[in-house]
């Protein structure tokens, strides 16, 4: 707009710099912001023959000066209020998206976690390999890695297990006195059991 290209604020100790100031030469060239409905009305009024592209018609003028005389500040508030709520939802939108990151972070910090208490198990070969007994294998080393003072107890359950051909699905659903059958101690039976539901969802 031509209007906006004339009176193009230049001055950056007006509160209004970088966007459009009619300066006033006859009021101490004090800076009137113009708005888009100023300058319309400005241009409808050289439409008109009641104003120049230099000077705006005499009640042009009067509104410019009333709305920026007594709220040079106001003006100001009301070019920063509209900002905040901006600013607000801004906030908003980062911190939900942050929340969603937390939250994917925290599902991703799970297997994290849960291969981190399987330690150095092997877990490439287990995962792929579907041979019970190596499975089994894998599951041993992962139990003597997290309780290693029960070493030879665990050991000593593998070879039972493995003579009874069982899986991992098999050890879950061994009762109390299966454990006694197999001459495996209950606590080592009992931690088979719970144990083997955690370190298999590790593969699923
Ligand atoms: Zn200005």
């Amino acid at each position: 707009m031509a209007l906006y290209a004339r009176w193009h604020c230049k001055d950056p100790s007006c509160n209004n710099y970088d966007k459009h100031c009619f300066v006033d030469a006859s009021n101490d060239r004090k800076h009137l912001s113009i708005d888009a409905k100023d300058a319309s009305r400005w241009n409808r009024a050289i439409g008109n023959g009641l104003a120049t592209m230099g000077a705006p018609s005499e009640s042009q003028r009067a509104i410019l000066v009333k709305k920026n005389a007594p709220a040079q500040k106001k003006a100001k508030d009301a070019v920063n209020t509209p900002a905040k709520p901006d600013k607000h939802v801004h906030i908003h939108i980062n911190r939900a998206k942050h929340r969603r990151n937390n939250s994917s972070e925290s599902a991703d910090s799970e297997p994290t976690a849960k291969s981190r208490k399987r330690g150095p198990v092997p877990s490439s070969p287990v995962a792929s390999d579907s041979d019970p007994e190596v499975e089994l294998e894998g599951y041993i080393d992962y139990l003597i890695e997290q309780i290693p003072s029960q070493k030879d107890l665990l050991l000593a359950a593998k070879e039972k297990l493995l003579a009874e051909a069982l899986d991992l699905p098999g050890i879950r659903i061994l009762d109390n006195f299966t454990w006694a059958r197999l001459d495996i101690p209950l606590g080592i039976g009992l931690r088979l059991k719970r144990k083997v539901k955690i370190y298999t969802k590790g593969y699923e």
